[in-house]
C-alpha cells in the first residue's frame, strides 16, 4: 500500500483493529468511506465520538447508560425486589426484547473464563454481592450463558450468596419453543429433561 496517503493508510489500520474486520474488509471499508458524501462520514465520526463521551456504565448495575445511572434503574415501575444477573449489555436488551421481565440487573461485564485469564475479580462480582447485601431482593435470577463457563460463573456467585436471605435461582432451558425434539441437539435435551417442571 506503499502508494497510498498516510490517512488512507491510518483509517484502513483503525478498521483492521474491529473484530471479525480482516485486511481486505478494511480496505473495502476505507474505501467506501472515501466515496460517500463529506456529511455521511462525518455522521459516523460523530456518531463514534458520542458514543465514547456520553455512554458510561450505570454505577448500579453496569448496563450501559447514559448519565450515571441506567434507564432500567431509574423507571420506578420496574420491580425491586427482584435482580436478574447477565454476563453482557447486549443479554440484558435481549431479555428486555422478550418483554418477560420486569425486575433489575445486574450486568457483570464478562464471565468467569480461566482459559483466558478472567478471573471473579475482573467482573462485577464484588459490587453484585454489596448489592445484594445491602439491598432488599427476594429473588436473584442468573442468567448467564448456558455454557460451561456461564455455569461455572453462576456456581460461583450463588455460592458466595448462600449465606444471604435471598432465593438464588437459574433461567430455565432446554428445547426452544417452537422446535421439536427430534431437531433438539442433545445438550439442550438433557438440560429440559434435568430442568423438568411438575406438570
Ligand atoms: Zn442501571
Amino acid at each position: 500500500m506503499s502508494e497510498l496517503t498516510q490517512s488512507v493508510v491510518q483509517l484502513v489500520n483503525e478498521f483492521a483493529k474491529l473484530p471479525g474486520i480482516g485486511k481486505k474488509s478494511a480496505e473495502r471499508l476505507t474505501y467506501h468511506i472515501l466515496r460517500i458524501p463529506r456529511g455521511e462520514a462525518m455522521a459516523l465520526a460523530e456518531a463514534i465520538r458520542c458514543v465514547k463521551e456520553n455512554v458510561q456504565y450505570c454505577r448500579k448495575c453496569y448496563n450501559l447508560a447514559e448519565g450515571e445511572e441506567c434507564a432500567i434503574c431509574r423507571d420506578p415501575s420496574r420491580q425491586r425486589d427482584l435482580l436478574c444477573v447477565v454476563e453482557q449489555p447486549r443479554d440484558l436488551m435481549a431479555l428486555e426484547q422478550s418483554g418477560a421481565y420486569r425486575g433489575l440487573y445486574h450486568v457483570l461485564l464478562g464471565r468467569i473464563a480461566p482459559l483466558d485469564g478472567i478471573g471473579p475479580e475482573q467482573l462485577t462480582i464484588e459490587p453484585l454481592v454489596r448489592r445484594i447485601r445491602e439491598g432488599s431482593f427476594k429473588e436473584v435470577i442468573m442468567a448467564t450463558n448456558p455454557t460451561t463457563e456461564g455455569d461455572g460463573t453462576a456456581l460461583h456467585i450463588s455460592n458466595l450468596l448462600a449465606d444471604l436471605p435471598v432465593h438464588v435461582t437459574r433461567l430455565a432451558r432446554g428445547i426452544t419453543s417452537g422446535s421439536v425434539l427430534e431437531f433438539a441437539n442433545k445438550e439442550m435435551l438433557a438440560d429440559a429433561m434435568s430442568g423438568r417442571r411438575t406438570f
